[in-house]
């Protein structure tokens, strides 16, 4: 290949870094200018660059334009400033950026599979240039975050998720796939608009969308076999359980907004315990948002308390309680519930306002999964330090905008009592002298090592013991240190080493139920994960 091409290659590019060998080899003579520097000046530089923009949208660009230009350097920059550019790359940001996608993306990123592609879908996967995938996430774009229907535009949720996969979890760049499939979409906004970027349609429903996804779903196994990992994403609720029960006995598929979220809840909710005393089964939880989120934490706990006291899962089911946009999941709504709810329907007078429900039930864990912002009101923050000496609040709406509460107003409407967590970070928070640090309850900390986990053993179908694996490794990453300073998470920075952990039980977990396809077990799978994690060190090119 030509210099001149290797420097547009952002696989190989190494920019100012190519070495004076380098650059007799390969052409490259003339085309840098004549200084040589390390991958780590040029991590310093970058950061200096990016901290010049104010406006995180564009701090966002900078970071896309990077990995187009030389993945190994964004690679290294996102492990490296971990904590600084998640929130770039990752919600809050990646939320504007697609509701803005299709005014700002340069480069196309992601395979793009629209209804017109009916009948073709393995050809199109035949003209992405990787051939060994082990990761695809897909979304259709119909609940991007707590922001609704951005249709095509939601391409920026599996890119940033799968950046993630490599960055966090250590899978290879070059086997993560990001697609996203587009049977138009129902936002006004975006169909009136010129320059947006999908099919200018209201989304296709029923038989249509079910033949399109099934023609996917086949392709690609078709196509990578029956190892690859395919992640849905940001489905609306009435496709996403659906597609999630359809699939998972066929396919190695995991529902992140389902499954990524419950694990990393149990987690945070295992290491409360340790602050707050008792056993899950001693407590009672209430969930504002009823959906995907909601109901997957729901069943992940009350699967766990039945896992720890033999009582059978109708019956742990009991602690929990949800409220929906119609009030107070019970008994009597249980004609008209979507089937998802009907488990958590249990007898109590019908209620309406959230508020009268928080009153009612008197939890000592309370999680806002509901997409809608600010309904962590006064009065339910108050009401729940009324009847708790320390209430655990998990507002897990993202992005900020839709998070049900501040950091700030937990902490102060609990009078420092709160132990809090939330989907989008907050920055610490400081009351009546002190200072708060809230952990962040995202799923970005379960999902790329329980993707590595399934990558290494070669895991063909995933079980809910996974999660549950996956729950207590992250909780036992949680040290005194964090405990005493309130965090029930702990910092991304160790993120690499934390997937590989939780990797390890996983892939152990995979073992032990007899779906791992790569034999023999490795002896120690931690010291495997870790060897198996992609590195974005620059190769040398002779
Ligand atoms: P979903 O399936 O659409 O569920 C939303 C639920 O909230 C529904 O039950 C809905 O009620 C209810 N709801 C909406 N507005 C409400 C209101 N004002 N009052 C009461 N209930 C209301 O969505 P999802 O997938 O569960 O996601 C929900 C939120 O969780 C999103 O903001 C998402 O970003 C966030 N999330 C966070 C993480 C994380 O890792 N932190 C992971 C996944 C999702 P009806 O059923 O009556 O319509
Ligand atoms: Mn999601």
């Amino acid at each position: 290949a030509s210099g001149y091409s290797l420097l547009r290659d952002p696989h190989h590019n190494k920019g100012l870094a190519f070495t004076e060998k380098e650059r007799d080899a390969h052409y490259l003579r003339g085309l840098l200018p004549p200084v040589v520097v390390n991958h780590d000046l040029q991590v310093k530089k970058m950061m200096h660059n990016i901290r010049q923009y104010q406006v995180p949208l564009q701090r966002y660009q900078a970071m896309m334009d990077l990995q187009e230009r030389n993945e190994r350097l964004f690679y290294k920059l996102l492990i490296e400033n971990v904590e600084e550019l998640l929130p770039i790359v990752y919600t809050p940001t990646v939320g504007e950026a697609c509701q803005k996608y299709g005014s700002i993306f340069k480069t196309p990123q992601g395979l793009f599979i629209s209804l017109k592609d009916k009948g073709k879908i393995l050809e199109i996967l035949k003209n992405w240039p990787q051939k060994k995938i082990q990761v695809i996430v897909v979304t259709d774009g119909e609940r991007i975050l707590g922001l609704g229907d951005l249709g095509c535009q939601g391409m920026g949720i599996p890119v940033g998720k799968l950046s993630l996969y490599t960055a966090l979890g250590g899978i290879r760049p070059s086997a993560c796939l990001p697609v996203t499939i587009d049977v138009g979409t129902n936002n006004e906004e975006m169909l009136n608009d010129e320059f947006y970027i999908g099919l200018r349609q209201r989304r296709a429903s029923g038989q249509e969308y079910a033949e399109l996804m099934s023609e996917f779903m086949s392709a690609v196994k078709q196509n990578y076999g029956e190892k690859v990992l395919i992640q849905f994403e940001d489905f609306a609720n009435h496709n996403a359980f659906d597609l999630l029960e359809k699939y998972s006995t066929t396919h190695l598929v995991f529902n992140d907004d389902i499954q990524g979220t419950a694990s990393v809840v149990l987690a945070g909710l295992i290491s409360a315990l340790k602050l707050v005393g008792g056993s899950l089964a001693d407590h009672k939880f209430l969930f504002l948002g009823a959906g995907e989120a909601g109901t997957g934490i729901a069943e992940l706990i009350a699967l766990e308390i039945s896992k720890q006291t033999g009582a059978p899962l109708d019956e742990t089911r009991k602690k929990v309680w949800l409220v929906d946009s119609k009030g107070l999941i019970v008994k009597s709504r249980l004609n008209s519930l979507q089937h998802f709810k009907k488990p958590w329907a249990h007898d109590h007078e019908p209620v309406s306002k959230f508020l009268d429900a928080v009153k009612s039930i008197r939890p000592t864990v309370l999680i806002g999964s509901s997409g809608a912002g600010q309904t962590f009101t006064k009065d339910v923050v108050e009401a729940m330090a009324s009847f708790n000496e320390k209430p655990i609040i998990l507002a897990l709406s993202n992005p900020t905008s839709q998070s049900e509460c501040t950091a700030e107003q937990a902490y102060t409407w609990s009078e420092g009592r709160a132990i809090f967590a939330s989907g989008s970070p907050f920055a610490p928070v400081e009351y009546n002298g002190k200072v708060y640090v809230s952990g962040q309850s995202n799923n970005a900390y379960i999902f790329p090592g329980f993707g590595l986990g399934l990558i290494i053993s070669g895991a063909i179908r995933v079980h809910d013991d996974m999660l549950l694996a996956a729950s207590e490794a992250l909780a036992e990453q949680v040290t005194q240190e964090h405990f005493d300073n309130g965090l029930i998470y702990p910092p991304f920075t160790n993120i690499r080493k934390i997937s590989a952990h939780i990797a390890a039980k996983v892939a152990a977990k995979v073992y032990e139920l007899g779906l791992a396809s790569r034999l023999p077990q490795p002896e120690n799978l931690v010291a495997y994960a870790e060897s198996c994690m992609y590195s974005p060190k620059y190769r040398n090119y002779r």
